[in-house]
């Protein structure tokens, strides 16, 4: 999709989110410390880079597991309607399970997998997201931990893409369109 020319500023450098993704393995880890296994269900595509450095901090025994979900298209505004684009390869009925996802910012996202994956029984489910949009939101729901509360700014780095672009970023950015 042909995009407005754009700069990135940057928001979040990659040292403040390494040592934040540390800080929050920490917790997650002392929550989970007694489970037999842990199945780390990442949010495709924008989470790939955080689960990746997630996974490795956290020392105990891990699978990990992907499901696609869709509300945006190529667009930067949600669509409120969540589809699932693939499934869990993994069964999770009376597993422990951490969904991680990137952004939480309506929210419908976020309630629509938890719904979906609750409804299978898992023994504990919990919700890690690196970034949150409070002022975003139109659902109430909130992430168990989250990385960073962001103002209502789009952004792109770290996973996140802007019509599949600057995923490769190792900054959060800021996306500020260029007048024409
Ligand atoms: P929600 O369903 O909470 O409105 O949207 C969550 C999803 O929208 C996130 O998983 C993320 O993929 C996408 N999203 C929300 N804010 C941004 C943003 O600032 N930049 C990008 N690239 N995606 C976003
Ligand atoms: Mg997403």
């Amino acid at each position: 999709m042909p995009t407005r020319p754009y700069v990135i500023d940057e928001m979040i450098s990659a040292k403040t989110i390494a040592a934040r993704v540390e800080a929050l393995a920490k917790e997650i880890h002392d929550t989970f410390r007694d489970t037999d296994k842990l199945v780390v269900v990442g949010l495709l595509r924008g989470s790939f880079v955080f689960i990746a450095d997630m996974v490795r901090e956290l020392d105990l025994p891990v699978e990990v597991d992907f499901i696609e979900a869709t509300s945006y298209g190529d667009s930067t505004e949600s669509s409120r309607e969540v589809r699932i684009l693939k499934d869990l390869r993994g069964e999770i009925h009376g597993r422990d399970v951490l969904v991680v996802e990137d952004i939480v910012d309506t929210g419908y996202t976020l309630q629509h997998v938890v719904g979906l994956l609750r409804a299978r029984a898992p023994k504990r489910l919990k919700t890690v997201a690196l970034l949150d949009k409070p002022t975003r939101r139109e659902v109430d729901i909130k992430a168990d931990w989250t990385g960073f509360e962001i103002p209502d700014e789009f952004v792109v780095g770290y996973g996140i893409d802007y019509a599949q672009r600057n995923r490769n970023l190792p900054f959060i950015g800021a996306v500020r369109f260029l007048e024409p």
